[in-house]
């Protein structure tokens, strides 16, 4: 492989990190491995990196990060990242204190709140749980991954908004609404769409990003069952992971 990388950027131990740890990463072609250690080089380079909690940030929590957020846009480009001004890592999942909107309208609460991950609107961090971000690289549970779901939600900020539409192009425009609308309105109805949660019910921008976590994670699946909104998120992506699956995957 003849990639080079800048100081700040990859480390060297960065391609043996990245095989070890991303389920993925046999699945890729070998120009997708390249490119993918290209754009992770990239977001490690220009992107802040900051432990939270006093966690430390040693070379396998970034580049584990960073190599799944380079899934995301293997075939876009990390311009779709502006948004992240940098990424928190905090060691284990986020508890979350203060009132807040109670789960029954009209209501508040202050209990504790479990986070797994945030992206804070407009140009804020990314704020990710190590933990969670390592069983997702290595699928412990199918079809989770708070990395993508978390940069999902940065790609669908581009446009100015949280709406479940990132900036598709304008000849994709009119089948992403159509086919988005209909399962997003299913799941809200309470009709069930699997393989989506019904956490994608809870708005536009979450149906988005968990339609992204499905689309990488049980992506035959998701071909399978609702091969119209794979479709629209192919074309979106510019990829086609589900060929990549072993079947029965
Ligand atoms: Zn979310």
């Amino acid at each position: 492989m003849r990639v080079r990388f800048g100081r700040r950027g990859l480390p060297p131990a960065g391609p043996a990190i990245v095989a070890q740890h991303l389920a993925v990463w046999p699945l890729l072609l070998r120009r997708e491995q390249e490119r993918l250690l290209q754009i992770t080089d990239e977001l490690l380079s220009h992107k802040r990196w900051e432990a939270a909690r006093g966690f430390t940030l040693d070379d396998t929590v970034r580049v584990v990060i960073a190599a799944q957020a380079a899934l995301l846009v293997l075939r876009l480009t990390t311009d779709q990242y502006r948004q992240v001004s940098g990424i928190v890592v905090h060691p284990s999942t986020l508890v979350t204190t203060g009132v807040r909107p109670g789960p029954s309208t009209g209501t508040v609460t202050a209990d504790p709140q479990a986070v797994l991950g945030l992206a804070q609107d407009r140009r804020g961090p990314v704020v990710l749980a190590w933990d969670q971000a390592l069983a997702g690289a290595h699928r412990e549970q199918p079809g989770h991954n708070v990395v993508l779901h978390e940069f999902a939600h940065k790609l669908d900020m581009l446009d100015g908004s949280i709406d479940g539409t990132p900036l598709v192009p304008h000849e994709l425009r009119a089948d992403w609404v159509r086919v988005c609308t209909d399962v997003y309105d299913d799941l809200v109805a309470g009709h069930p769409r699997p393989p989506l949660r019904w956490y994608g019910a809870t708005n536009p921008g979450e149906f988005f990003a968990v339609a992204t976590e499905l689309f990488f994670e049980q992506s035959r699946e998701l071909a399978a069952y609702e091969p119209e909104l794979y479709d629209v998120l192919a074309r979106f992506y510019r990829q086609d992971p589900a060929i990549r699956e072993p079947p029965g995957s």
